[in-house]
């Protein structure tokens, strides 16, 4: 079978691969459609971001190397001895960051704190191939009103699902999201659908807040335009947002907003109010801790997403309640045109596109 494999960053080649076998607990399925995460498409380039280091050691030491494509639908052909919730034919999607089973947190039903699973697209080969053999515990099937396209994202919508979930938004309350890019615009969807009073967005991009509006943002900021601090205080009253969603920094290379986003998020947000960081920067900032010791801020981090969050995505889209279809910008078809995808997820902005770009692969 053909697989893209990577002999070092920024080389990436469609190769002739054995096809997988398929072990007890797993399944061997065809990949539908698939599309690169951000973090995998700066990772391809050797940009640094989550796991980058681990990506570089395994490069050094294993290279050739099939990585990444844990954002995708697939079709199961194959399903191992010990699998009982999966048949051939069915269609599935996954969460990527996987539990051990066997450590404390695990076996105390903390599994979504273990730190010691594998992450599938970069511990176990992906869905940039032809066939892939997928973990029984990361899967679920899709329903039949889900697109193959849709399907692709329901990885991505569930870390929003759990990033909400972390951010115990209440009714009524006041949410800023920061970045209107695939994760921004699933945490608006989502916040709303869990009781969030009035939601304002923020992006450079006038795409990303129309989009955004169309959503259900009540104000779709653009900082380009606007002064977005001030603009929140008054729409605040003064004392800033209950939630604030940081979705917004990373490499201002590809066209993210580097750390400003946090300090700015800082500012957006009221006392004793809670900041949600959802992005990586690839690297340490610096952060004034006595400002958000004085104000009794929390600053947050999503938990990772269980499969309760990837099953709720599944419903949330199958119901109609979180809309993924007007996101998805860039469709392109064929197992050849994966590196243009990661060079259009690579960078968005350039490209105008919202959700990274999606590959065809079978139909
Ligand atoms: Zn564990």
């Amino acid at each position: 079978m053909r697989a893209w494999r990577f002999h070092g960053f920024g080389d990436m080649r469609l190769e002739e691969v054995p096809e997988p076998a398929c072990r007890v607990d797993h399944v061997i399925a065809r990949p539908l459609c698939v599309q690169p995460s951000v973090t995998e498409a700066q990772l391809a380039q050797g940009i640094p971001t989550l796991a980058y280091e681990r990506v570089k050691r395994r490069l050094q030491t294993e290279a050739p190397l099939q990585l990444f494509g844990h954002e995708f639908c697939a079709r199961i052909v194959e399903v191992g001895r010990d699998v009982t919730d999966f048949a051939p034919g069915d269609r599935v999607a996954a969460r990527a960051k996987l539990p051990c089973g066997r450590c404390p947190h695990c076996r105390t039903e903390r599994s979504h704190l273990c730190r010691l699973g594998p992450v599938l697209g970069f511990d176990l080969p992906g869905c940039f191939a032809d066939l892939a053999s997928l973990p029984e515990i990361a899967l679920v099937k899709v329903d039949d009103r889900i697109s193959d396209s849709e399907a692709a994202c329901l990885q991505s919508l569930s870390d929003s699902v759990a990033a909400v979930e972390t951010a115990g938004v209440q009714i009524a309350d006041t949410v800023v999201i920061l970045g209107q890019g695939s994760m921004g615009l699933e945490c608006l969807q989502v916040a709303r659908l869990s009781g969030a009073g009035m939601l304002i967005t923020v992006d450079v991009r006038d795409e990303a807040c129309a989009m955004s509006s169309e959503l259900g943002a009540d104000h779709a900021l653009n900082a380009r335009h606007c002064d977005v601090i001030a603009t929140i205080r008054e729409l605040t009253e003064g004392i800033g947002a209950d939630v604030v969603f940081e979705c917004a920094g990373g490499s201002p290379q590809q066209g993210l907003a580097g750390h400003q986003t946090v300090m700015q998020a800082i500012d957006a947000v009221r006392s004793g109010g809670k900041i949600v960081g959802v992005s990586f920067f690839g690297g340490p900032l610096e952060m004034n801790i006595d400002l958000m010791r004085e104000r009794s801020l929390r600053y947050v981090f999503p938990d990772i997403s269980t499969k309760a969050h990837l099953a709720h995505t599944v419903r949330l889209v199958a119901s109609g309640r979180i809309r993924l279809k007007a996101t998805i910008t860039h469709v392109l078809r064929g197992i050849e045109s994966v590196p243009q995808a990661f060079q259009i997820t690579a960078n968005k902005g350039k490209y105008r596109a919202i959700n990274p770009a999606q590959v065809v692969m079978a139909e």
